[in-house]
């Protein structure tokens, strides 16, 4: 018989205090039956009434593990460390126990470790698999919603004066587990240029852009109720919502039904859902899209278009005298296929331009760049970061859609080298007419065009880069490869593609229409740069 020890931790996911207890517990031979744990404010389990005053007896089975008081620290493996620190995050109330139990029988066992089929450390292994899944979903499925004026600023609050007048974005989130702190720094880190709070009914969690702060939880009540940015989000999920590709059962393996009451497209599901074979056979019955418009065909190379034919020629110095020039170039052999030369589009004045790929099935049919479902997603992120399109030059490193004909299909094909190289310098001239203070590129091939070098998205992504004219360069995914995601890993995906669009948002202001200023070489002088946000 021996006496109970009760250690009381500070918090849920006290990772610290329970290392420093069992430490001491074990140091002191304190058998696993004869420890209670409990939490700071969590309700007491009632295995015990009083604090410390029961008394237990050791289970049978288990390795008796003579320590004395003062015996040196007990030795335990780092993997066993790193599976605490997910196991603490378990909703189990009895994840401690099950914990210092294993603690204590390394002690005695160290081959335990290494033993797959040993029930207990089993167990454990799998419900820290579980919490990860939960950080997994909560990284996917949190769903910010704009508050403004929640709390109008206060200029003598420090924290308000760093966040200026930026809106607030609030969350509602109910985790199965204790997972906010561990997936806090997360969303930090992706959304650091805004401030937002993520409440749960066990922890808040906010970002004033400046420091991350825990709080006590909140009420469903608290979290706002639904903005503009999520109408549009909804517009989005039903326009690429495809039939014929509708898989309930998988969609709700990776979105369980457990989540659906804080996603706002969850609601969209069972009518699209009812809906899905009636589309899917209108969509195999109904024609293909035709071409509606083929450029006569021209000559093989166009005089403009060529820049090395065209050395020396004063090229176009309007935007439109540009476009008129490249709606009939055939400098490669994607003009002849395309439907027409889709031109870049915004106000000549922008202050930031964004560069895509090539135009896709719809940008050819209809001459406009990103008005497609890469487009769509485009639209949403800008709507969501507040960039009107009127203010953004929007534009494509090659300015035909390159394809391959399937059947009544026309299937996107990357450009080759040689042809983005022959569209350059329609980019390069766009660059100059325009004179961004900032060039974002979506994707490899843009990047690639506007540095001069391949350029790997995935490491140089989000952060600003300079080009060989000093101009600032912002690289990030193409809209389309978030697209292409599986449906569990797109909205991690975009958020953090969101974040990197975020970079640039200094630069998106109204624009002003600039004068030309040619130079003696007909190319007009570069604006000064505002150093903003870089
Ligand atoms: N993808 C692009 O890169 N550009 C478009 O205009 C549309 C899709």
């Amino acid at each position: 018989m021996s006496k109970v020890r009760c250690v009381t931790l500070a918090g849920e996911v006290d990772l610290a205090g329970f290392r420093a207890a069992a430490r001491q517990l074990l140091q002191q031979g304190n058998h696993p039956e004869a420890v209670q744990w409990l939490v700071a404010g969590a309700a007491a389990p009632d295995l015990f009434d009083a604090e410390g005053a029961a008394s237990a007896t050791p289970a049978a089975g288990l390795p008796v593990v003579d320590l004395a008081p003062e015996a040196a620290a007990p030795r335990v493996p780092a993997d066993f460390l790193a599976l605490c620190g997910d196991v603490i995050q378990h909703a189990d109330p009895g994840r401690f126990h099950r914990l210092y139990r294993l603690l204590w029988r390394l002690q005695g066992e160290p081959a335990l470790r290494h033993d797959a089929l040993d029930p207990e450390l089993a167990q454990a292994r799998l419900m820290a698999q579980a919490v990860r899944r939960e950080q997994h979903k909560m990284k996917a499925f949190v769903r910010f919603r704009e508050v403004r004026n929640l709390h109008p600023a206060d200029p003598a609050d420090p924290a308000d004066a760093a966040a200026g007048a930026a809106p607030l974005h609030v969350a509602w989130f109910e985790p199965a587990h204790h997972v906010v702190e561990a997936v806090a720094p997360f969303f930090m880190r992706r959304f650091a240029g805004m401030r937002f709070a993520i409440l749960t009914p066990e922890r808040s969690v906010q970002w004033d852009g400046q420091a991350l702060t825990l709080g006590p939880g909140a009420g469903r009540h608290q979290a706002p109720p639904a903005d503009a940015g999520e109408a549009l989000w909804l517009t989005y999920y039903a326009s690429i919502f495809n039939p014929a590709r509708l898989k309930l059962k998988a969609m709700e393996k990776e979105m369980p039904r457990r989540y659906w009451a804080n996603l706002p497209e969850a609601g969209l599901i069972s009518g699209l859902a009812a809906r899905a074979q009636a589309r899917s056979g209108g969509m195999v019955e109904s024609e293909g899209t035709q071409p509606r418009r083929r450029l006569p065909p021209g000559p093989n190379r166009v005089a403009l278009a060529d820049p090395v034919v065209n050395a020396g020629a004063s090229a176009p110095d309007t935007l439109e005298g540009l476009r008129s020039a490249a709606a009939a170039c055939r400098a490669c052999p994607l003009g002849a296929l395309a439907t027409q030369t889709v031109f870049g589009e915004g106000p000549p004045g922008a202050a930031l331009m964004l560069v895509g790929e090539q135009p896709g099935d719809h940008e050819d049919l209809q001459g406009q760049p990103f008005v497609g479902p890469a487009g769509h997603l485009l639209a949403r992120a800008m709507a969501q970061l507040g960039w009107p399109r009127s203010a953004v030059y929007i534009t494509n490193a090659v300015k035909h859609f390159k394809y391959e004909p399937r059947g009544r299909r026309r299937i996107h094909k990357t450009p080759a080298q040689q042809e983005a190289d022959a569209c350059l310098h329609w980019l390069d001239r766009e660059i100059a007419l325009v004179a961004p203070q900032a060039i974002i590129a979506l994707g490899a091939t843009a990047a690639r065009q506007l540095l001069g070098r391949p350029v790997p998205v995935l490491r140089e992504r989000g952060q600003w880069l300079m080009r060989h004219d000093g101009l600032p360069l912002l690289v990030t995914l193409h809209p389309a490869a978030l697209l292409r995601l599986e449906p569990d890993e797109r909205d991690a995906a975009y958020a953090a593609w969101l974040a990197d669009l975020a970079c640039a948002s200094g630069h998106v202001h109204p624009a002003t229409p600039q004068p030309s200023l040619p130079t003696a070489s007909g190319t007009p002088a570069p604006r000064a740069r505002a150093a903003r946000g870089i």
